[in-house]
């Protein structure tokens, strides 16, 4: 569907095809809605702030300014993670970044049993994150815990559990990047974009904590951008007999998930 047809379908509460195929004229205010709406898109802002809801996987999730727009390669973490770990049961994760929630939501609605840590440091994605476990009934197994990255991986290890997985979509775009990407893009918030001077900010905090927050055997998933595997690989070649990894790519055959399994202790 085009925008136009999203944004009535959304308005008029119908289908794509009964814009075509049934006579009905727009009410006065549906006609104003619609018109903002047109007038919002043309200006440039993201399609899926306006609508405020979007698709991901089996999930619908409301989405807004605050936190990034959820992609296609998102949807392949998620499917490699449950591929991965399918058939196992009470099966814990913590989700690193969790934005508008979209990866801890749909673990635990693929693994009923198990127990979700989702991690954010804005206030207004965490609400929203929350807002949409319960919309998609998984609240009771998600803990959203507010906090930056960093402290929460140095002050929280030992504090709960060792995880069965850590998987995070961190900002990975280099800061200088940011200036370039296209307007729409960069209406998300600069704070789930930004990856630092070479983008790798995140997976440079991350991994060195991997071994305090992961059962041996657990595994960690990351979503990275095109040019980032042998910088990502490098970080976890610190001490390559403690980790198993695999690069899977996306759609577009675009190295895009980084897999590491922690097999053995260092040292
Ligand atoms: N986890 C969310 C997503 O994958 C948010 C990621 C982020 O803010 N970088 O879309």
């Amino acid at each position: 569907m085009n925008a136009t047809e999203q944004i009535l379908t959304k308005i008029l509460k119908c289908r794509r095809v009964d814009l075509y195929t049934k006579e009905r004229e727009m009410k006065d205010f549906e006609r104003a809605v619609a018109t903002q709406m047109l007038e919002r898109f043309e200006s440039g802002e993201p399609l899926q702030y306006i609508l405020g809801e979007i698709a991901f996987c089996d999930l619908s999730l409301k989405v807004n300014r605050n936190v990034l727009i959820p992609r296609f390669e998102t949807e392949i973490l998620v499917d490699r993670i449950i591929f991965t770990l399918q058939g196992l049961s009470d099966l814990t994760f913590l989700d690193l970044g969790t934005g508008s929630g979209n990866i801890a939501i749909s673990l635990a609605k693929a693994f009923p049993n198990s127990r979700v840590f989702a991690v954010d440091i804005s206030p207004e994605a965490v609400g929203l994150a929350k807002e949409n476990a319960a919309g998609n009934g998984v609240e009771k197994q998600i803990t959203f815990i507010c906090e930056d990255m960093h402290t929460f991986l140095e002050e929280q290890a030992g504090k709960i559990a060792p995880f069965d997985c850590v998987v995070s979509n961190p900002p990975y775009i280099s800061t200088k990047e940011i200036a370039c990407l296209p307007p729409d893009v960069r209406q998300e918030p600069v704070l789930a974009l930004d990856g630092g001077e070479d983008g790798c900010r995140y997976y440079r905090l991350i991994a060195p904590h991997l071994t305090s927050w992961l059962k041996m055997g657990g595994y960690c998933f990351l979503e990275i951008g095109e040019t980032q595997k042998e910088k990502v690989a490098h970080i976890f070649e610190q001490h390559p007999e403690s980790w198993q990894t695999n690069i899977w790519p996306d759609y577009t055959g675009a190295d895009r998930i980084f897999q590491a399994q922690w097999i053995r202790k260092h040292g």
